[in-house]
């Protein structure tokens, strides 16, 4: 830690908190005895307009553990509900975590700066408010992983372990994440007032949302419904993004689905190695709600549900407003199926659609799926078989099926001729798309394991290294790349608390 800095200053422009009392609790965190610094994220302190060096000082800790605040931070919890596993809890909130204010970046764009693991608040329940090390780590590692694959997602600006431990199966260490987002106003959000049968709070966080997120809509005749496509629209587009990487959610409650269209709440979720349209991991989804192919359907679901809160300002009509809202509903089967496909088309090099691309995407997916190929070497290692020129020696291997993939290796060919580009070209489209280095799930263990048995941070370093460029092959990085041996795979992480 660098001494000697003045304390970091934080620009803060709140405006959840002009909102009514009760879409919050006023809420200081609680003190943690012995805070340290896991890590400060320089890229988007810098994106913040924060000083990273003051950040990581001792008055900087300090702040990003709860123990201070500063100045122009308004500390709350925010009040919400949620459908999780598809029972409805019309209470849970802010349980562990505080925001504590606004900050509009140098981008222009205004962020919510949110401690995770500072202390309990009144939507508690029976929770310790506390965040232990290891969810910590992952979400820091996975969350600043989407971000260079360029997925919308909620960003990590730094973490901190507080010297206390936390008791879950056992004592752990505990840790403090501070959450960067467009939002973190949230499906469950609009649910919590509409369970109270509260319009007016609807209409005030709607029109807060349209004029923080959805600005063009202030002027649009029915702005509460083209609320809803807009929302629609971008979650339709996360989820497909998801897909295009093997990235299971894990736990797509709908208080963990943002209305800014942003992946947040990463508590079990993981990348696939082997694809399996059925893969989960969470281990409380038993019955495979949120496995890596229901995500889409989930999806809608939850949107469904915020359409359900918003008919009341749709129109005064009700059957006219769910006539309206269902029609936006409607599309998103086809929106979905539109990014989907686009996405997987570069992921196989093309950029101009034709017809039959889909056909051709389906077909590497079933023999994925037949040899339980791993899903990001098969499409890393396209980029070799583009021509046939050189022996396609790794994707024989991930794949087995010798004819099989022979017959699919000669349609692909054919098809990229018609792209009409040099080899050099598409080998650089292929590679610009298909990560090398992912967040995989037996090295995220690795991490939290070191960190948690013996305060070794150089595995976290590394992976985190090798992640956030994750379309570069560097030297040195081998076993970053590398799919799990049998003894290495994960097959479930626990809830993020
Ligand atoms: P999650 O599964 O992390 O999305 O959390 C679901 C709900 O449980 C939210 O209301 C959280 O704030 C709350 N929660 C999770 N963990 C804790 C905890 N350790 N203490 C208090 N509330 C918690
Ligand atoms: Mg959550």
């Amino acid at each position: 830690m660098t001494s000697g800095v003045s304390d970091p200053a934080f620009p803060f422009d709140n405006s959840y908190q002009r909102l009514p009392d009760r879409f919050f609790a006023r809420i200081k965190p609680t003190p943690v005895s012995q805070p340290q610094l896991i890590k400060v994220n320089v890229g988007l302190a810098e994106l913040l307009g924060l000083d990273a060096t003051a950040l990581a000082s001792e008055a900087g800790v300090q702040m990003l553990a709860g123990n201070r605040l500063p100045a122009g931070s308004e500390p709350i919890a925010m009040a919400y509900a949620g459908h999780q596993f598809g029972g409805f809890s019309p209470q849970l909130g802010d349980g562990r975590a505080i925001l504590l204010g606004e900050i509009v970046g140098r981008d222009g764009v205004r962020r919510d700066v949110q401690l995770k693991g500072s202390g309990p608040t009144p939507f508690s329940r029976r929770g310790d408010g506390r965040a232990a090390l290891g969810p910590v780590l992952r979400e820091y590692i996975v969350s600043e992983a989407m971000a260079a694959l360029g997925i919308p997602t909620t960003r990590s600006l730094a973490a901190v372990t507080t010297g206390d431990y936390v008791f879950r199966e056992g004592p752990i260490p505990g840790g403090v994440l501070t959450r960067v987002a467009a939002s973190h106003i949230r499906v469950g959000t609009f649910e919590y007032f509409a369970a109270r049968e509260d319009v007016e709070a609807l209409r005030l966080l709607a029109d807060h949302v349209i004029s923080r997120l959805y600005p063009d809509l202030e002027q649009v005749d029915n702005r509460y419904l083209a609320l809803l496509e807009q929302v629609v629209q971008r979650q339709a587009q996360l989820v497909a993004s998801w897909l295009h990487i093997g990235f299971i959610h894990g736990v797509m409650n709908t208080d963990n689905m943002s209305v800014a269209g942003e992946t947040i709440d990463y508590g079990p979720c993981a990348f696939m190695d082997a694809f399996d349209p059925k893969a989960v991991f969470s281990s409380i989804d038993q019955g495979g709600r949120y496995a890596y192919g229901n995500q889409p359907a989930i999806a809608q679901w939850n949107l469904a549900r915020l359409a359900e809160t918003l008919l009341p300002l749709i129109d005064a009509d009700q059957q006219a407003a769910i006539a309206g809202a269902t029609k936006v509903l409607d599309r998103f089967p086809e929106e979905f199926a539109a990014h989907y496909l686009s996405g997987m088309s570069r992921k196989i090099g093309l950029m101009q659609p034709h017809e039959g691309d889909g056909a051709l995407v389906t077909q590497l997916l079933g023999l994925m799926r037949a040899a339980g190929a791993d899903f990001t070497l098969t499409f890393r290692h396209l980029a070799e078989a583009v021509s046939e020129a050189v022996e396609p020696i790794v994707l024989q291997q991930l794949i087995g099926n010798e004819e099989g993939l022979a017959a699919w290796l000669q349609a692909w060919r054919a098809r990229l001729a018609l792209e009409a580009v040099s080899v050099e070209e598409l080998q650089r489209r292929l590679r610009s798309v298909n990560p090398i280095y992912i967040p995989r799930n037996h090295l995220v263990e690795e991490v939290i394991a070191a960190a948690v048995s013996h305060g070794d941070l150089q595995p976290f370093e590394a992976l985190l290294d090798a992640v956030l460029q994750p379309f570069d092959e560097r030297p040195g990085r081998e076993r970053y790349a590398a799919a799990p041996t049998p003894e290495q795979i994960v097959h479930e992480t626990f809830c993020g608390t």
